[in-house]
């Protein structure tokens, strides 16, 4: 095995490099890399950004609002991937893609937050595929109702489903995005407005070849890019 460079930029082109590889094996569509940069500061997103990264993944609505605020290029797309609390929507809304939709009352709030900033909001949906309560994301039962809730908000658009599976073996992991690819292709079966379920959410650091190998379109690689984040 070779060793893991040591910079962001060195790491960076290794990890598009095996995201590129695991593409063509797929056979599928392009997958888009978002570099997870939450915890580390500004100065290591300049970095990514100077290699050529331009999708950053935040978990914090108000760490995602300081960076925005701090880091102004316009390629920059950013991602919020962890939970939204509804009262912390308005400091979400502007960013490229909220992927961790996941309840009618933050459809709701995230709705009216993205009307009054006079913005459409793309969203995913992320979705609990085991349906196991407790679990951030909408069970797979609830799924349908909540896309028809996106389909009569006119300041949203839903472009795919997000899954943060259950840790486990590779084959349990497997199943996992196999059944998140499996409740897409059902529910684009349903036409509804402003609701195309092209994008999937899933893969991290340890599991993106195998999430790609499943139909992921979308990424999501932190550590293996920015080191480990400050506990
Ligand atoms: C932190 C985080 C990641 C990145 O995880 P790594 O293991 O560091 O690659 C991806 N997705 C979500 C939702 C996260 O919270």
């Amino acid at each position: 095995m070779s060793a893991v460079p040591d910079t962001i930029a060195g790491r960076a082109a290794a990890i598009l490099e095996r995201i590129d590889a695991a593409a063509r094996a797929a056979g599928g569509g392009p997958v888009r890399l978002v570099a997870v940069s939450k915890l580390h500061p500004a100065a290591a997103i300049e970095a990514a950004l100077a290699a050529g990264l331009t999708d950053f993944g935040e978990n914090y609505a108000q760490e995602l609002e300081a960076k925005r605020a701090a880091i102004t290029d316009a390629r920059v797309r950013w991602h919020m991937i962890g939970p939204v609390q509804s009262n912390k929507a308005k400091r979400v809304v502007g960013c490229a893609l909220v992927q961790t939709l996941d309840r009618p009352s933050l459809l709701t709030a995230l709705d009216r937050r993205a009307r009054e900033a006079n913005v459409v909001q793309a969203v995913l949906v992320q979705v609990n595929v085991a349906g196991e309560a407790g679990k951030s994301g909408v069970s797979p039962a609830e799924l349908p109702a909540l896309l028809d809730g996106v389909a009569a908000c006119e300041a949203l658009r839903c472009a795919g489903l997000m899954l943060i599976p259950e840790m486990g073996p590779p084959e349990a992991l497997r199943r996992q995005f196999r059944a998140l690819r499996r409740l897409r292709d059902a529910e684009a079966a349903t036409s509804r407005p402003r609701v195309e379920l092209h994008e999937l959410s899933m893969g991290m650091s340890d599991d993106f070849e195998l999430a790609i190998a499943e139909g992921a379109t979308l990424v999501r690689i932190g550590t293996a890019i920015f080191g480990a984040r400050a506990p």
